[in-house]
């Protein structure tokens, strides 16, 4: 192990650092966060919510967010779809026309449903609104696919280590915009583990409020390399297609996806149970006949959806493994 106030620590900062601003897509500090993303989510609204925060809900992980928010003692309110539908950048505008919030949280990916919201023209919108400062979770997206921070205007942009980077859970990835920024430096009460100001103060220096997981940073070192060694576009490509394979999995076999035509997830499917099997059995025997581990739906879809991952380090062989055993399975 090495210190973290040391040239070790800085030299292992100073390298990431570079990979990571390309991956944001920003030229702006990239942080690195001992906690899961719920920490930087929670942190976010802490930051940066002034007088009110509409909350873009569409799934477990955006709905929580309200609820979050609130618990942190702000004024929040819902921008509720119905779960399997996409956040309408009109209903965003609508809301946003009121005049009664100053931020907004939306979740790129919603990982309980495998909805993709149209992140590019919910952006269109908050252009509208110079005000506005816009939180974006980007978990279950990130590194699979050209998100630019900068370009699209975001003022937060989040990640955790599990799922897209698909490194063990704990760790977190956040970089925040020069108004992200202006905005925090008039909000009270934003502690210290979790504020901004001092994790760009730190960042500065090559390091970080307090003691990071230091593990977590050499395993995305490691993670980057293999990224940048693969080229991103071909990481792209590499999810477009086992995306695909899934995609026509599900239709060959007569199932249905859960999320609405022209906003699936490119990272994972959420299949629909349409044709009423028995999904916890089965998760239970894919396990153990096969020691493959899928998710029988999140929350109140248990039962009533399965979810396939693509994301990470999937390839076409293993998501084609992954459905020949779903398929003995089923049979
Ligand atoms: C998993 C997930 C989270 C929460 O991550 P934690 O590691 O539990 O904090 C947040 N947002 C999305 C979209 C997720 O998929």
């Amino acid at each position: 192990m090495i210190g973290h106030r040391g040239e070790d620590f800085k030299n292992l900062y100073r390298d990431v650092h570079p990979k990571l601003q390309t991956l944001f897509g920003t030229k702006q500090p990239v942080f690195l966060s001992t906690s899961s993303a719920w920490g930087v989510m929670e942190a976010s609204i802490h930051n940066l919510v002034d007088r009110g925060v509409l909350c873009c809900m569409c799934g477990a992980f955006s709905d929580k967010w309200l609820d979050v928010a609130r618990r942190c003692g702000k004024n929040a309110e819902p921008l509720q779809v119905d779960w399997g539908k996409h956040i309408d950048q009109k209903e965003v505008d609508h809301a946003l026309a009121s005049g009664k919030f100053d931020t907004v949280t939306l979740i790129h990916n919603e990982t309980s449903t495998g909805v993709m919201n149209p992140l590019p023209e919910i952006c269109c919108t908050l252009a509208k609104y110079p005000d506005v400062v816009l939180i974006v979770d980007t978990v279950s997206s990130f590194s699979a696919m050209q998100i630019d921070m900068e370009a699209l205007g975001i003022d937060v942009m989040l990640t955790g280590a599990q799922k897209g980077l698909a490194l063990p859970p704990g760790f977190s990835l956040f970089s925040v915009s020069k108004k992200g920024f202006a905005r925090a430096e008039k909000q009270k009460g934003r502690g210290y583990y979790f504020d901004f100001l001092e994790f760009k103060k730190q960042q500065a220096e090559w390091m970080t409020p307090s003691t990071p997981s230091i593990g977590h940073i050499f395993a995305l070192q490691s993670k980057l390399e293999e990224i940048f060694e693969e080229g991103l576009q071909a990481r792209f490509d590499r999810h477009a297609k086992t995306n695909a394979l899934v995609h026509d999995w599900v239709r060959c076999t007569g199932f249905d996806f859960f999320a609405e035509e022209g906003f699936r997830s490119k990272t994972l499917t959420c299949v629909k149970n349409s044709k009423g099997i028995d999904v916890l059995a089965f998760a239970k025997k894919l396990r153990e006949e096969h020691h493959l581990v899928i998710d029988p739906g999140y929350g109140k879809l248990r039962g009533k959806t399965f979810r396939l991952s693509n994301m990470g380090d999937e390839t076409e062989e293993t998501v084609s493994q992954l459905l020949e055993c779903i398929d003995a399975v089923l049979k």
